[in-house]
């Protein structure tokens, strides 16, 4: 697959604060690009340097194979969408997707038929004549999508286009989102805070932390292998403990919780485990298993999950454990022992 996008080790610096740094990766034309970090960690930036409203203090980046440097926003084949949508409040829906068309100068037949076209595809026929303030959040959106996609970018650029969405259109959104996005087959590269908007929707996600890149991997990688313990504690749910010593493969935590993990080649700081590894009642026959006593402090039913806050005796850690979608857990009491196993390979450990 050809890249669309190729960035070569892209710093930016305002004065002597450095908000991006030495940022190297490509993106596959075509495909769902995310950028995921929290509030401060130079995603804006980055994006704004694709788009050429800021320019690279460092490095390079192409477009199609082409260098963007010296070219201006608007000869470069991106467009974006901000979280605010800029949308031109008083203006019909067919007049603000037609509105780039129109800047361009191009025929009124040919504005008519790609805005139709568009429309159709964001799910907005019969909307044309509408005002944009009188649509739901929802349907602001695609019209803010379409506006963009009509002037046929080969990169998207997203800046948290669902930050102001209430939770249950954001879900509904994402969804479509991604559907939309295979289905036209723009390449979308879009920034946000929230993982399961990442996870959910894209082929790659990379994880940003202070200006830098942590992992670029796939949604499943990243979840199951996150190669930092920034990314294990940023990316879902887990029990993080600091690591006291590890000699002869066996690992003590701060509060003395003591752990077989064979093999490691450096000296771990931190242990994650995921809510959903451990095993409750394992059998004597499983092996690689890690063993531990625990007493139950509360149960934490959400509707469709139901998860355990218990403690572990030895060490009186507190670890949050998810039970399966089907498991019995009626029989279970708040103050009640429990014997929890956990895989040794589901014991995640960094050096740092
Ligand atoms: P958020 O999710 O909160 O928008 P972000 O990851 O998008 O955060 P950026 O907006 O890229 O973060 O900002 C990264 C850092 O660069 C921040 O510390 C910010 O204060 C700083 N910064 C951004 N723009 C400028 C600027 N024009 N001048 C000086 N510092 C800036």
């Amino acid at each position: 697959m050809s890249h669309v996008l190729e960035i070569k080790n892209i710093t930016k610096k305002f004065g002597d604060f450095t908000a991006v740094e030495l940022v190297s990766f490509n993106v596959e034309d075509g495909g769902f690009f995310s950028i995921l970090g929290g509030s401060g960690c130079g995603k804006t930036t980055l994006l704004r340097v694709i788009a050429g409203f800021e320019k690279e203090t460092e490095g390079e980046l192409l477009i199609r194979g082409e260098s963007m440097k010296g070219i201006p926003p608007e000869k470069r084949a991106v467009n974006i969408v901000f979280q605010n949508l800029a949308l031109f409040p008083m203006m019909n829906v067919q007049k603000n997707v037609a509105f780039g068309l129109q800047r361009q100068k191009l025929p009124a037949k040919e504005v008519n038929t790609r805005v139709t076209e568009m429309l159709e595809r964001v799910g907005l026929v019969g909307f044309e004549k509408k005002k944009v303030d009188d649509l739901s959040g929802g349907q602001r959106q695609r019209v803010a999508i379409a506006r963009s996609l009509v002037l046929r970018p080969s990169i998207l650029l997203l800046d948290e286009p669902l930050g102001a969405l209430d939770r249950k259109l954001r879900e509904h959104m994402k969804v479509e989102l991604k559907i939309l996005q295979k289905e036209i087959g723009t390449t979308f590269i879009y920034i946000t805070h929230d993982q399961s908007e990442a996870l959910v929707m894209s082929d790659k996600v990379a994880v940003m932390n202070e200006g830098r890149f942590e992992q670029l991997d796939t949604p499943k990688n990243l979840y199951k292998n996150p190669k930092t313990s920034f990314v294990a504690g940023f990316v879902g749910e887990s029990n993080e403990f600091d690591v006291l010593s590890y000699a002869d493969g066996k690992l003590t935590t701060k509060n003395g919780c003591n752990l077989v993990k064979p093999d490691l080649d450096f000296q771990p700081k931190k242990l994650f485990m995921r809510p959903e590894a451990f095993i409750l009642n394992p059998s004597e026959g499983l092996h690689d298993i890690e063993r531990m006593d625990m007493k139950i402090k509360a149960i934490l039913f959400d509707g469709s999950n139901t998860k355990i806050c218990a403690i572990i005796n030895q060490s009186n850690d507190e670890v949050l454990i998810s039970l399966p979608q089907n498991a019995q857990f009626e029989d279970l009491q708040e103050g009640d022992d429990l014997k929890v196993g956990i895989h040794r390979d589901d014991l995640k450990c960094y050096q740092d």
